[in-house]
């Protein structure tokens, strides 16, 4: 007979993106195993190294910020990009990024940006996740099939160790198996988008003492730009001697039987003698895909398996990220029972637009370099060679700083259409890639404030609802408290009376959901609390529905901090 393992939630890959649903979940104390038919040791090809501050936020709140910084990528390890047309060729640019010791510390946030490669990210997290007594992690465990009924999910999970299948038996499944993901294929969920905006081949390859062979100075990538436009680039995995090649071409060109890898690597360096060995190779696809369905049933689809995007701005795992805490808090509710019947199908409402979002701009900034640096004489030794260099500088360079300066991409998006948020009226503020301006209107991430006891405000967020009494008047809000509990709703409020902190959140009343965004405002208690309770937990009926905040009630309040 098979063994029966029971669970609430499956999560079926343990990528980055698996492993943070995994961290939000045992940060909440709810069951749940995690399987990978990976072995568990660092990954070979790492891809994503870039963590935005929203994914620091996160790391934060499950408190391995601290290690993420210490262990991902050397602080004092220069960030410059360098575009040339070889090593030893002529230098076009090199756009100058401080070190990460030396970033300046943005206003809007408590977090900076990072970098942590995944051969470390991935580990980390997993390290983490082994301290929750909730969650279980099997690697070597392969997804088979799986059939859904009315009460559950079963797995048919094969050890790929002792070659025994056993079934898993859980309440919902998060399918996070990566791009190409059976589960979505084998539920026939469609993707919509660009399957293929180019094909390259990553080569992972060792090149000790790099920096003392060349003269190109040292930076975190190089571009390589010929006639053909940027056609290669090499990038820092880990800050030591462990570099990626990553060739741009088509499907027929980059066939691995036929491409000769050490040849195009030695185009990049210009010479014959700068000494590398090739690690490990691999072809993938950048395309722009995003799933037609985030959920269906009791399946829900995260991170790649929802969506891919270019590298060019470093968002698919940070895009992920965000899927893993806008489900974690959901799945969450529902399984403790004070989530409503409409919850879970707010994570497709909420996260599939901001995938939509986030690859248009990465597909953006990659036509933008490949387009910017196509130019026949950027290699010749000629005023025109000088001239197109020029050009091709200038335009990488803005390119360039759209990618570094993402902070609108990476902070700033917002639930705009979420049947979980209650409109407050307030217009939209714009939606620009590149600046990020903070704000409380309904549905976005709650602002970054530091207090006087040295938190932040995104400090205070996280275990449930939270209610911000930022005034000194000290409105009522018992019915809203009394309806939270009604419902058994985790909810607490805190009191701050600091008038810059209050005309930040642009209300002296904010209620903040488990996930640090805001789900409603107002200038006082609602006239009916038990809707606005009902709607933001997803047991209500929309937002079209929403009651308004405008009538003061005289029920006394309990003070939770
Ligand atoms: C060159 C490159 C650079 C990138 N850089 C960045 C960056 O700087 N920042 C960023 O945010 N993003 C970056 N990305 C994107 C990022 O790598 C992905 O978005 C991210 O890895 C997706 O994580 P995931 O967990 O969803 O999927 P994956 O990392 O693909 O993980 C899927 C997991 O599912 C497992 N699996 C699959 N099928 C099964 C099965 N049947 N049973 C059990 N397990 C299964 C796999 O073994 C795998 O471990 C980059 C991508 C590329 C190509």
């Amino acid at each position: 007979m098979k063994k029966l393992v029971q669970t609430p939630v499956l999560v079926v890959g343990a990528g980055p993106v698996g492993l943070q649903i995994g961290m939000d979940l045992g940060w909440r104390g709810t069951d749940c195993v995690l399987i990978d038919e990976a072995n568990g040791l660092p990954v070979i090809h790492p891809r994503a190294a870039g963590i935005s501050p929203r994914t620091m936020e996160f790391c934060r709140r499950w408190g391995i910020v601290d290690q993420v910084r210490k262990f991902g990528f050397p602080a004092d390890f220069d960030m410059s990009v360098v575009y040339c047309t070889s090593l030893v060729g002529h230098l076009i640019g090199r756009e100058e990024y401080p070190p990460l010791q030396c970033q300046r510390q943005v206003p809007f946030s408590p977090e900076n940006q990072w970098r942590c490669p995944q051969t470390v990210f991935d580990p980390l997290l997993a390290n983490a996740l082994r301290s929750y007594e909730s969650v279980r992690l099997y690697y070597k465990h392969r997804l088979m099939a799986f059939k859904t009924s009315d009460d559950c999910v079963r797995a048919e999970v094969l050890d790929l160790e002792n070659d025994r299948t056993s079934i898993i038996e859980a309440k919902y499944l998060v399918a996070c198996d990566g791009a190409g993901s059976n589960i979505t294929a084998s539920l026939g969920i469609e993707a919509e988008g660009k399957r293929a905006l180019s094909y390259s081949l990553n080569a992972v390859i060792d090149i000790p003492g790099f920096f003392k062979l060349h003269r190109m100075g040292e930076a975190v990538r190089y571009l390589f730009i010929g006639p053909e436009g940027t056609w290669a680039n090499l990038t820092a995995v880990d800050g030591h001697d462990r570099w990626r090649f990553t060739l741009i071409g088509t499907e027929e060109k980059l066939e691995l039987s036929k491409l000769d890898m050490k040849s195009e690597i030695r185009r990049a360096f210009g010479t014959d003698a700068i000494p590398f060995e090739i690690v490990a190779m691999a072809p993938w696809r950048r395309s722009e895909s995003i799933a037609r369905e985030y959920r269906r049933g009791r399946i829900l689809i995260a991170g790649d398996a929802a969506h891919t995007m270019s590298p060019t701005g470093g968002h698919g795992m940070n895009t992920g990220a965000g899927d893993a805490v806008d489900l974690g808090w959901k799945l969450d509710a529902v399984l403790r029972g004070w989530g409503g019947a409409h919850l879970l199908d707010s994570y497709e409402a909420e996260r599939r637009p901001v995938a939509i979002r986030n690859a248009r701009n990465s597909s953006e900034n990659f036509r933008t370099w490949l387009s910017a640096a196509r130019s026949s004489d950027v290699t010749a030794d000629t005023p025109a060679g000088h001239e197109a260099r020029e050009t091709v500088s200038r335009t990488l360079r803005e390119s360039l700083r759209a990618e570094w300066d993402s902070w609108g991409i990476q902070l700033g998006y917002r639930y705009e259409s979420s049947p979980i948020c209650i409109p407050d009226g307030s217009p939209a503020p714009p939606d620009d890639p590149s600046d990020y301006v903070q704000s409380a209107r309904p549905g976005s991430r709650a602002p970054h404030f530091w207090l006087p006891d040295g938190r932040s405000t995104l400090d205070l967020f996280g275990r449930g609802f939270v209610l911000l009494r930022l005034c000194a008047e000290d409105p009522d809000v018992g019915p809203l408290v009394r309806a939270a509990t009604a419902s058994r709703v985790p909810f607490s409020v805190v009191d701050i009376n600091i008038a810059d902190l209050r005309d930040l959140y642009g209300a002296p009343l904010v209620l903040v959901r488990p996930d640090g965004h805001t789900a409603w405002r107002g200038h006082a208690v609602p006239n009916r609390p038990d809707e606005v309770i009902d709607v933001v937990r997803g047991a209500g009926r929309g937002r079209e529905h929403a009651p308004a905040g405008d009538e003061r009630s005289t029920v006394p309040v309990s003070i939770a901090t």
